[in-house]
């Protein structure tokens, strides 16, 4: 062995076949509304991955041990609506498999596709939020699929909703949310773990960047003042470790190099899936 191929996910050396986890990117940012640059996240979260150990002292695994493949990034090409089938094929294909999708972002908008592709296996299931954001906009300027709406058009795919560490929204956001969503300010509690757990239903996990203050993660579109530190959400997915066995995909979106510091946020990014992927196997 001669050579290293920097351009997969750390360790991500796994056939298709024989992964239990697939990661892909999704180099998408065509619906930003303030700085785009998401298109740059998944080179540049697999890049910095490279900065990290492959064994987590905190849950005591090593990813030389996951089954893990790098599927590199969907081809963005022709409409939203084709690259949102494109995708929605893509982690069907996965799902369906009974491998796990870890996908990286590009903007919001692209959970839509894949949580479709989850319900569309599993019918019955629960979608996670992390975001300073409710994005729960009916439209926004005039496009239903924009990242500000993402979450609104998951609830048409399931009302089991959790949304974590929001703190930006206009007002009907916020009225739809505390209405029909468990839309909370914090990040999760063991009372929620314990909620969540009592549905006994798969899991879908987004993890919006901007959920961390913009001293953590000051490499994002839409950065949000007033969030958590990059530990404090690490230990409120460990909570997640009880039910590591209905996570049935994840996705960290919403990483944008160009407005990076240090590479802060894609280290961060990349730690959030090594974390992730050592926690559900
Ligand atoms: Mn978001
Ligand atoms: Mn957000």
């Amino acid at each position: 062995m001669y050579f290293e191929d920097f351009s997969k996910y750390l360790c991500a050396y796994s056939d298709f076949k024989d992964a239990d986890f697939a990661i892909f990117g999704i180099p998408y940012d065509a619906t930003t509304s303030y700085k785009p640059g998401a298109r740059f996240g998944p080179d540049e979260i697999r890049k910095s991955s490279w900065g990290l150990e492959t064994f987590s002292p905190v849950l005591k695994k090593d990813l030389i041990d996951a089954n893990v493949c790098d599927l590199y990034n969907i081809i963005i090409e022709g409409s939203q609506m084709d690259i949102i089938k494109r995708v929605y094929n893509a982690s069907k294909n996965i799902i369906k498999r009974k491998k796990i999708p870890v996908v990286m972002g590009g903007e919001h908008s692209i959970t839509y596709p894949i949580v479709k592709a989850v319900k569309d296996i599993y019918n019955d299931f629960i979608l996670i939020q992390f975001d300073a954001h409710c994005d729960l906009r009916e439209e926004y300027m005039s496009n239903k699929y924009s990242h500000a709406s993402v979450i609104r058009r998951c609830f048409d795919l399931t009302k089991d909703i959790y949304q974590f560490g929001i703190r930006s929204g206009d007002k009907e956001e916020w009225e739809f949310g505390w209405e029909n969503n468990n839309i909370c300010m914090d990040l999760p509690t063991k009372e929620d773990i314990k909620e969540i757990e009592s549905l006994d239903k798969p899991i879908y996990i987004t993890i919006d960047i901007d959920v961390l203050d913009p001293a953590y993660a000051p490499g994002t579109g839409t950065p949000e003042p007033c969030g958590f530190s990059t530990k404090e959400l690490m230990n409120s997915l460990y909570l997640f470790k009880e039910l590591k066995d209905n996570i049935v995909g994840f996705d960290v979106v919403e990483v944008s190099p160009p407005y990076d510091v240090g590479n802060i946020t894609s280290i961060a990014a990349a730690k959030i899936i090594r974390e992730l992927i050592l926690m559900i196997m």
